[in-house]
């Protein structure tokens, strides 16, 4: 462990959370000896400072995860099966204890943090029972002059980049199918929240994986560190997390080397309530796809779409729900929201609501920061949204419902579908045909019908447009770490 470790003490016991670089199996302070601050975002103070990785640190890491590759692909199935199954066990059995520690550096609420821990380590008992079905394919060619063989093979060493919105998640829905699959890896976490991913790396030691296959490192400069690690020719695989917009750097950078990529970006969810719709349920899932994570995810629902007989009493019971929320500090047991997760994204909400309440948008609840330490926004409901408002048009990453009426099955698809984004769409309807000819017309990779949740290490998640490229979780988030070869032979004739 780390002799800086630092975390101020609550209810749990942060001493130990490792603050150093994570590099072949050692905690390394890193080639400057810079650090970076770690700030809890419901009271602004400092909660650790984590070492600040340079080029050269992250090429000692690149150096690492290449000497331990070839072993670890050569590692037996069932073993890495039976180390993530192991990684798993431990996750579940501290989940309190890492609720707490997202809590502290992300600021969402704990109950929020509590899930997000045991989703993260859903993906490690997933991908400890994908490992062992890794298979290929046999056939005779159709001339029949030979065979065709198919296998799979590890793409190799992984770059694995990842958001500061699901500290946990985010990593071990890379990290555990790149495990699976037999690749090494470097994770490069978000400086807002680096102490999940170091806590997490020393819980994979603790489960066994060897020195070097799993590398941690944090960074002040991720585009001069990153676009090094894209330019070795050893790496082989980069995995995005993040916004279109550094997700579209990145992609420019990884076509250097030609890069294997697999990109999980923005979106811009769209939550159409037709008339006939379960109102209650229609609220209560607008609530969770909405407030989930305080509104700081990727999936969260930015743009309601209400018909217009439903439509003033789906407003005025959200805004009812939203009004009764608990906001507080995230680690307070009774806080239902928590703040955002720094200054610019306060200041990005806050303009956003302006934006629209300067085109003439009705605040039914909420619509401003609220005085007090830490990043907080009002739980809000705006109505009367004019066209082309950035509320619509822009990922709000807070905690702001904007409501518009639309008429018709068609102006509904219409409104969805007017973004360049594509990850998940919402639709209520109790006309089971509808909904479902409505989810095949709505262009994103993942549709909730009658859900506001559709977020399981069992399924593909994933973005069509410019949310992104490829899938994790399920037998398709393995894929992204695998590699096809055909081998063509004959035998004996
Ligand atoms: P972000 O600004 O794009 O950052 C994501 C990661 O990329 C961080 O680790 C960041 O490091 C790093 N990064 C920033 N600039 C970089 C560059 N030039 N080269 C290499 N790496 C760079 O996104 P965020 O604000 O952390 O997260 C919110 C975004 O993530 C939202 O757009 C959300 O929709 C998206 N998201 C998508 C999914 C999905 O599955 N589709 C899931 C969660 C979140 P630093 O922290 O050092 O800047």
């Amino acid at each position: 462990m780390s002799a800086q470790a630092v975390v101020k003490v609550t209810g749990n016991d942060f001493s130990r959370v490792p603050t150093d670089l994570f590099i072949g199996g050692k905690w390394v302070p890193g080639a400057e000896g810079k650090r970076i601050d770690v700030v809890d975002p419901s009271t602004e103070k400092r909660i650790a400072s984590v070492a600040n990785a340079t080029v050269s640190d992250a090429i000692k890491a690149v150096d690492a995860a290449y000497q331990a590759g070839a072993a670890w692909a050569a590692t037996a199935p069932r073993v890495r099966g039976e180390i993530l199954r192991k990684a798993f066990e431990l996750m579940v059995a501290r989940a309190d204890w890492y609720a707490e520690l997202i809590s502290l550096e992300n600021g969402k609420a704990l109950g929020d943090a509590k899930s997000e821990a045991l989703y993260a380590a859903e993906f490690f008992r997933w991908y400890a029972e994908e490992a062992v079905r890794i298979f290929g394919e046999i056939g005779t060619a159709p001339g029949g002059a030979n065979k065709m063989i198919v296998i799979q093979q590890p793409v190799g060493l992984a770059v694995l980049v990842t958001p500061w919105n699901f500290p946990a998640a985010m990593a071990t829905r890379k990290i555990g199918p790149a495990l699976a699959a037999g690749c090494t890896m470097i994770l490069k976490p978000a400086t807002e929240t680096p102490l999940t991913a170091y806590a997490m790396a020393a819980l994979l030691a603790e489960a066994g994986v060897p020195n070097g296959v799993v590398n941690v490192l944090t960074t002040s400069t991720a585009g001069k560190v990153v676009s090094a690690m894209l330019h070795d020719p050893r790496v082989r695989k980069l995995s995005f997390t993040g916004s279109t917009e550094v997700g579209r750097v990145l992609l420019k950078d990884a076509a250097d080397h030609v890069v294997n990529c697999s990109m999980e970006l923005g979106g811009n969810a769209p939550f159409v309530v037709f008339d006939d719709a379960d109102l209650d349920a229609a609220v209560e899932a607008a609530m969770i796809a909405k407030m989930r994570n305080g509104g700081e995810a990727c999936t969260a629902a930015n743009r309601f779409y209400a018909q217009r007989g439903i439509a003033d009493a789906f407003s005025k019971k959200l805004a009812e729900r939203m009004a009764a929320l608990q906001v507080g500090n995230g680690t307070d047991p009774a806080t239902k929201l928590g703040p955002l997760v720094n200054a610019s994204t306060l200041d990005k909400v806050a303009e956003l609501v302006t934006d629209a309440t300067g085109r003439g948008a009705k605040v039914l609840t909420g619509g401003k920061v609220l005085e007090r330490a830490g990043y907080f926004y009002a739980p809000t409901v705006l109505t009367n949204i004019a066209p082309g408002s950035r509320v619509l048009t822009e990922e709000i990453f807070g905690p702001v419902a904007p409501i518009v009426v639309f008429d018709n099955e068609e102006d509904a698809v219409k409104c969805a579908n007017d973004t360049e984004y594509g990850l998940v769409a919402y639709v209520f309807t109790k006309d089971l045909a509808r909904g479902l000819r409505v989810s095949e017309k709505i262009d994103s990779g993942m549709i909730g019908l009658n859900r506001g949740l559709v977020s399981d290490p069992a399924a593909p998640f994933g973005g069509i447009k410019q949310s992104g490229i490829g899938r994790e979780g399920s037998h398709h988030g393995l894929a992204e770490y695998l590699e096809t070869k055909y081998i063509s032979t004959s035998w004996g004739y």
